[in-house]
């Protein structure tokens, strides 16, 4: 069994301004989703230890604002290698608070590492332009950052969360102080440890707890940017709270994101990406597939594979190799996919799939809920609108495009979208007409590190992840007009 993570330590503690300091308010449980058993006790952040990491993050932005790109780039670079030389101990830590298999740990650990590494190279070569530069006048813009950015992430992916929202701040210049979810507050803090010995004092805080801390960090009067990832409701409450100070922001929302499977889509392969799509990180993505749409014509041989396949599926601890799926993330999330399965069965719809459920007796007390295949649903049903946010599926069969463009778009969010065809004519019909931030065609819609990511109408606002948008994203553009001659 892979270390845990209360072993060889005494407690886990906040970091705020270069230190390690214990959370004044009462502490929080770390509970392993595949068990239900509390791993142990993390710090929850008072009132006054938001305060004191956000007044350390206002200091430290004095100075490291006026570091050059090369010099953020090379501290950035010190903290991939940090995150390299640690990773097996990052991997284990995200499958003990997460759940999650361990090679589905491992692609996010990884990946975080390459997003430090992404900005790290990233950080010298964003620049502002030069407009009329003559001998009588220069006119030209620069980006500079805005001072401190709150940045309030999710339980899903919290390494590559922690690492797409921090080093993307660092690197253009900003402060951070991060508030990490309730349920996966270590993967933040331990990255906050290794980035310690590199970073200046109160460059990159963390705070611990649930919403008090979070509620407190995004109203403090001395945040400059507020970022926030997490669902659409959290994220409308946030955008209330900015606007009382017209703080800008970045949103990244949720999804009811809709694949589209086409007669001459090659199926084996749409089969499989809908699988990843659809269960992976046990359905608990913002991009995932929740909606997929299959033209009549192959739509049972579709279903049949999808079916096939799903049963297959095997759920487990994370630290077992067998396991493909882990558990939800807690109790109160289970009881809602459930409670969404159900309601969606009493008004008309059919599980046509299920994977077994675990059982191992010591994972009885975990927070299961089974990859299912829902059909017949109503195209009014709650399930076709309405963010599951589980490993559940709901395949719908189509007459044309048309009516499939139509279907993908009846809803309020517009994240990402699929498309599996052979006709290039379609693909790009197709990529101009769904009302989503990424379109992809014949591969997985999930969003990947150089390519903008974020969502359309209430899935967000802003991007990340990439070079241009994201740097944009992050700082604000001054113009300038300097006369020359006396
Ligand atoms: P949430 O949006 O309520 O919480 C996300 C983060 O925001 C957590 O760190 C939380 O402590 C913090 N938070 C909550 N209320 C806050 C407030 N008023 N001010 C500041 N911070 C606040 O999500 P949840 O309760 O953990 O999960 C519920 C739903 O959120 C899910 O069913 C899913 O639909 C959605 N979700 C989306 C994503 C995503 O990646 N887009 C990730 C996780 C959850």
């Amino acid at each position: 069994m892979p270390k845990h993570p209360f072993t060889d330590r005494d407690e886990w503690k906040l970091s705020i301004g270069g230190e390690f300091v214990p959370g004044h308010a009462p502490p929080l449980e770390v509970v392993n989703p595949a068990t239900g058993e509390v791993l142990g006790e993390a710090p929850t952040a008072s009132k006054e230890d938001v305060a004191a990491a956000v007044a350390a993050a206002n200091d430290a932005s004095r100075s490291w604002r006026w570091t050059t790109p090369e010099q953020r780039g090379e501290r950035l670079f010190q903290i991939a290698d940090r995150i390299h030389a640690h990773r097996d101990e990052l991997i284990d830590l995200e499958t003990w608070e997460n759940g999650k298999p361990r090679v589905q740990s491992a692609r996010d650990v990884i990946n975080a590492e390459r997003t430090f590494r992404f900005y790290a190279a990233a950080a010298d070569k964003f620049y502002g332009q030069a407009l009329v530069d003559s001998r009588d006048e220069v006119r030209k813009t620069v980006f500079e950052p805005y001072g401190v950015v709150a940045a309030v992430i999710p339980w899903n992916w919290p390494p590559m969360h922690t690492a797409d929202f921090g080093a993307l701040a660092l690197a253009t210049g900003n402060t951070v102080v991060m508030k990490p979810a309730p349920e996966t507050p270590l993967s933040s803090l331990r990255i906050a440890e290794l980035a310690a010995q590199i970073l200046p004092p109160g460059v990159f805080n963390v705070v611990t707890g649930g919403v008090e801390p979070g509620a407190e960090l995004v109203r403090h009067a001395d945040v400059d940017f507020i970022t926030f990832t997490g669902s659409s409701m959290t994220g409308s409450k946030i955008l209330a709270v900015a606007a009382e100070r017209i703080v800008p922001t970045m949103m990244e929302l949720g999804g009811k994101n809709a694949s589209l499977v086409f007669a001459d889509g090659n199926l084996d392969r749409a089969v499989d990406g809908m699988l990843q799509s659809a269960f992976s990180n046990s359905g608990q993505a913002c991009s995932g597939t929740e909606r997929i749409l299959v033209a009549r014509e192959v739509y049972q041989p579709f279903l049949d594979r999808f079916c096939d396949a799903v049963e297959k599926m095997t759920l487990g601890d994370g630290f077992d190799a067998d396991a493909e799926v882990g558990p939800i993330i807690n109790r109160r999330q289970q009881e809602r996919i459930s409670g969404d399965i159900d309601r969606a069965v009493e008004g008309g719809a059919r599980v046509a799939a299920q994977a077994p459920l675990p059982t191992d007796p010591r994972l009885a007390g975990g927070f299961w809920v089974s990859p299912t295949v829902l059909t017949g649903v109503s195209s009014d049903a709650g399930i076709m609108h309405e963010e599951v946010f589980g490993p559940v599926a709901c395949v719908v069969p189509f007459d044309d495009e048309d009516e499939a463009v139509a279907i993908a778009n009846d809803v309020d969010y517009g994240l990402t979208s699929g498309v599996w065809t052979q006709d290039l004519g379609r693909a790009h019909r197709l990529a101009a007409s769904l009302e989503a931030g990424l379109v992809t065609v014949n591969a997985v819609n999930n969003g990947v590190l150089g390519l903008p990511f974020g969502g359309y109408k209430q899935s967000g606002i802003g991007r990340k992840k990439d070079f241009t948008e994201a740097m944009r994203s992050f700082s604000r553009v001054k113009a300038m007009r300097i006369r020359l001659d006396p």
